[in-house]
């Protein structure tokens, strides 16, 4: 159903760095003809720039497009109006979760396996991450999950995005860790 609510729309001004960006958009649909994720996205970012515009902020959080952004840069680097749509993607997304618009376990278990991957080798290796994220409600539910996400993996293959072979830890990984070890500690106090 669609809601016009103008309190809400100006917290999203407020809230999401880059959003007041959205009134440069010339609906031209650049961002969205060269997303890789657009056919899996309920809402392409030129339509979820229209959908804030006319204060249908509830369908923004709810869709799932604000969550499948990959950053691969492809919109920014073609937005003729220099838009940070892919800012404003992810933006949108941690707005929503903050909204608690996705359920915490969903997001507590993507975050707990994102850390793991970080401390492990520095860098995110998306099969691992998906594959563990995925088979975290057990393996039937792991199976359909992977099922429906095959042709995302295809694609992020085809655009570079994912890799065959794992990713290797990064240089001064130890370093990291320190770094990470100490930031934990401070955020306990
Ligand atoms: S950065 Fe995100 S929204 Fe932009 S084209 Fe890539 S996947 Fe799509
Ligand atoms: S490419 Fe830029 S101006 Fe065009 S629809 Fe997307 S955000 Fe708007």
């Amino acid at each position: 159903m669609i809601s016009w609510n103008n309190n809400a729309l100006r917290d999203v001004l407020k809230e999401v760095d880059y959003a007041e960006e959205i009134y440069k958009c010339i609906q031209c649909g650049m961002c969205a003809g060269s997303c890789p994720l657009r056919h899996h996205m309920d809402y392409p970012p030129r339509k979820i720039f229209a959908l804030l515009r006319t204060g249908n902020i509830d369908l923004v959080l709810n869709s799932k497009s604000i969550f499948l952004c990959t950053s691969c840069y492809s919109c920014i680097v073609r937005c003729p109006r220099g838009i940070h749509v892919m800012d404003i993607m992810h933006g949108l997304a941690h707005y929503a979760i903050k909204m608690g618009k996705i359920s915490r376990k969903n997001t507590a278990t993507f975050g707990q396996e994102f850390w793991k991957q970080i401390y492990k080798r520095g860098r995110v290796d998306e099969k691992d991450l998906s594959r563990r994220y995925f088979f975290s409600d057990g393996i039937v539910q792991g199976i359909k999950n992977a099922l429906s996400m095959a042709d995302m993996g295809i694609i992020m293959l085809l655009h570079g995005r994912m890799k065959l072979l794992p990713e290797k830890p990064i240089k001064g990984i130890k370093q990291l860790r320190i770094m990470l070890d100490k930031a934990e500690q401070e955020s306990r106090r």
